[in-house]
This record gives C-alpha cells, structure tokens and sequence, in this order.
C-alpha cells in the first residue's frame, strides 16, 4: 500500500511556490581570492561530429552558492559528505539585514530585536541573513563591488544561534563573517559546534520571514565544503515581507530574472 508520506509531500508541492536561492554556476562567477574559478572544458561535441556533448567541470568547493562543513575550520571536524543530509531542509528565517553599512556586524541585540518582532527562534531553524548583497553580485570585472565589503554576521548572535540548536546559518553574502574580520568567529563558533554554515545565497528578498527550506550539497569524500542546490517553499501568492533598504526593490539579477 502507498504511504501517507507520497500523498503528504504531493500536496505541500501543488500549494508551494518555490523561489531558487543558488546561484547559476558559470564562468566568470566571482569567488574567494584564493580559490580555484569556475571553468568548464567541452570533451566532446556535436560540433566535432560526436554523437553527444559533455564538459569537464572544474571549480572550488566554495563555488557559488555552497554548505561550508565544519572541516573548512577544524582538521578533525567532519567533512562534507558526513554533514546530516537534514542540515539544509527545516523551517527558513529570512532575517533582513539590509540597513548594515559595510563590514558592520549583526549583533545579539538586533536579533533578540527580530524575536520580539517574529517570536522566538526555533531548534533546528535555518537562519537566513540577508545583507542584499545579490545587488552587488556580477561575472567578471562586474564583481569587483560583490567581493568586498560585506556585512556580516557577529560574534556574540552566532553564540546565541548555537545556543539555540539551529541547524544552518545562512549568508547572502561571500562570508557569514563581515569582511575584513579577521579571526572568524562564525566560521569557528558555528563549525566548532558542528553546525555547517551556507554562503552566497541569492533571491532572498523574495522570501517572507518564514519559509520551509530544502537544500541539498553534493557528497564529496573529505571535502571543506559543496555547491548546493537550495530552494525555499512559501504559500502561493504570499504577501512578502520587504524590510529595510529594499524600497523600490534592487535592480534583478541575472538569476533572479531567470528564476
Ligand atoms: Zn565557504
């Protein structure tokens, strides 16, 4: 007999609509400075007279939208292909951080401000911050302003949301940490305990604050970190939530445009 569990997840799909949050990966996409660049090789193709095409892909692990795994930090963490596959799928909390300037910090405060606002936050939450910095984003010489500058997430907030059991940590920007920091203290307080941290999200701004979230990275054998497909699920034609700095709305992306 079929289970509850088919007709379950068949009805939470029809009423959903799902917004992309992963960047298309291309080259050109701006990333770390001492990463490896995208880049893809055509192996075969119908243009040399073969029956199919395909492409060696080469890339960074930190490549695009990406689940970083407590390895990237700490020699003994584990690595990505032992992050819990339920790590990205669970209740999403968009949490505008928009009004920073650059390189500021999201503290401690602000975000027991957005739980007197919201409620409280949740085990097993995945946090959302969003930063707008998909504004910025761009290939090539077109990144320059997408690479630096960004806010982030602070010390004592990311003591707090470990506190509080969440699952994942999420960034619209290249770091959970602000730029220019440099002892790391998302990347060492999270992954230190073990909760993997997502970067580079894009189409943020059309979330409202609560969405269901399911995110999916590759399974690589000791890898810092993977690509991975995210997508959150909110009601059809649900009212969104715009919050500060997205007056008028930012200009869409390439990404955006597409999704
Ligand atoms: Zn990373």
């Amino acid at each position: 007999m079929e289970g509850q569990i088919i007709s379950l997840m068949q009805q939470a799909m029809e009423a959903a609509e799902i917004v992309d949050l992963s960047y298309t990966l291309e080259p050109g996409m701006p990333v770390w400075p001492t990463h490896a660049r995208f880049g893809a090789i055509v192996y075969e193709t119908y243009d040399h007279g073969e029956l199919s095409m395909h492409r060696q892909l080469s890339f960074g692990e930190h490549t695009g939208t990406h689940l970083d795994a407590p390895k990237h930090f700490f020699k003994d963490g584990s690595s990505i292909e032992e992050v819990d596959v339920r790590s990205v799928i669970g209740r999403g909390v968009r949490i505008d951080a928009g009004f920073l300037k650059p390189c500021e910090s999201y503290t401690l405060k602000m975000l027991q401000e957005f739980e007197k606002q919201h409620g409280e936050l949740r085990e097993g939450d995945i946090i959302l911050l969003h930063f707008g910095w998909e504004e910025r984003y761009g290939l090539g010489k077109e990144a320059g302003e997408f690479l630096k500058d960004w806010a982030g997430l602070g010390g004592d907030a990311a003591q707090y949301l470990l506190e509080k059991k969440v699952s994942c940590v999420g960034t619209d920007a290249l770091s959970l940490d602000a730029f220019g920091s440099e002892n790391f203290p998302c990347h060492h307080m999270l992954l230190g305990a073990g909760i993997p941290i997502l970067e580079n999200l894009v189409n943020l701004q059309k979330l409202p604050v609560f969405s269901y979230v399911i995110g999916l990275s590759n399974k690589i054998k000791d890898g810092s970190a993977s690509p991975i497909r995210v997508i959150a699920l909110t009601e059809k034609d649900a009212q969104k939530v715009s919050g500060h700095g997205e007056t008028g709305g930012p200009p869409l992306t390439k990404d955006e445009k597409g999704a």
